[in-house]
């Protein structure tokens, strides 16, 4: 090889040729993940701190790997994104908790809206609303109990087309919530134009509310500034009954986080939902 710079050296760095590699081995895991049904949706109930109310559940997936074991999405949702591969894994998702939701509906278990995520690479793909109206048709799901959550990053990003998507989705009932609020730079000029219906305060800013000053604040004027637009404040990743105090005290009606329930399996999260009935 000659010594023509850095980047030479750079571009065929052994331990590069190993993350293709891996990549790769990732990419072939998933694929067949997906085939042999691996997957599986977990469920994370979704209060009002005032009458300690379920009035969600949020749909989180996660991974059985053969040999692995539980994958948490952290570790494969971003592969999954730049191989593309989130969009089957996606509608899986939605398809899947439809499904398994509807079921708690009908046993009387459950009567509140299923709160799901979609990655940006699913809605930028143009057939994402057509998917949702066929999801919604063969599992009977009832439209207006679908609140979608997309992130702050995908929200602030330059490309509009995803605006006209979410007008379709809440022409036909489903509501959005922007997640992750607060973690990136959002422009509230821009916040005020959103067809958005709530906003879900970023964990780290739960995390620690009873100790920083700033955090309680920054809390605070979202709080305000989604009530004055008309949207939802909502707070995650609440862990204990300090953190719940104090957003009780700000006016926060709804929160979610392990201080209520962890995200469960299915069946556990039925048993968890007639536990908190009887
Ligand atoms: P997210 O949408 O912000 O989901 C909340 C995450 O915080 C979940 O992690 C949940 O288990 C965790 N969490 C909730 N309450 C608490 C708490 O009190 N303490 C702590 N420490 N954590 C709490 P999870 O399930 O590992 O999901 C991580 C991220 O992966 C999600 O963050 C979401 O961005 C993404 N994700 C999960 N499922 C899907 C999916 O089906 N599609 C897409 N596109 N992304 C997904
Ligand atoms: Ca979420
Ligand atoms: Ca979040
Ligand atoms: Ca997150």
């Amino acid at each position: 090889a000659k010594r023509n710079g850095k980047n030479f050296y750079k571009t065929y760095e052994p331990n590069m040729t190993l993350e293709i590699f891996k990549r790769l081995e990732t990419e072939r895991e998933m694929m067949n993940a997906i085939n042999e049904e691996q997957f599986e949706v977990y469920y994370q109930p979704q209060v009002n701190i005032n009458t300690n109310e379920v009035v969600g559940l949020e749909a989180l997936i996660r991974w059985n790997h053969p040999t692995k074991g539980l994958i948490n999405p952290d570790d494969f949702i971003p592969i999954a994104e730049e191989l593309r591969l989130i969009i089957p894994l996606g509608e899986f998702v939605f398809h899947r908790s439809c499904q398994q939701v509807q079921t708690l509906i009908d046993e009387n278990l459950f009567n509140g809206y299923l709160s799901i995520n979609v990655s940006g690479v699913q809605i930028e793909r143009g057939n994402f609303v057509e998917f949702v109206k066929d999801s919604l048709g063969k599992t009977l799901f009832e439209p207006t109990k679908i609140e979608l959550e997309i992130t702050e990053s995908v929200i602030m990003n330059d490309t509009k087309s995803w605006i006209d998507v979410l007008n379709n989705l809440k022409s036909i009932g489903c509501k959005v919530a922007i997640d992750d609020f607060g973690k990136g730079y959002s422009s509230l000029t821009h916040l005020s134009n959103l067809p958005i219906d709530k906003i879900k305060i970023d964990k780290a800013f739960i995390d620690d509310i009873s100790e920083t000053q700033n955090s309680r604040l920054i809390t605070e004027i979202v709080m305000f500034l989604a009530k004055k637009m008309d949207l939802t404040p909502f707070a995650e990743g609440v862990e204990s009954e300090v953190q719940r105090d104090i957003l009780m005290s700000l006016g926060c009606e709804f929160v979610q986080g392990y201080f209520f329930s962890k995200p469960k399996s299915f069946n556990d999260i039925k048993n968890w939902l007639k536990s908190v009935r009887d």
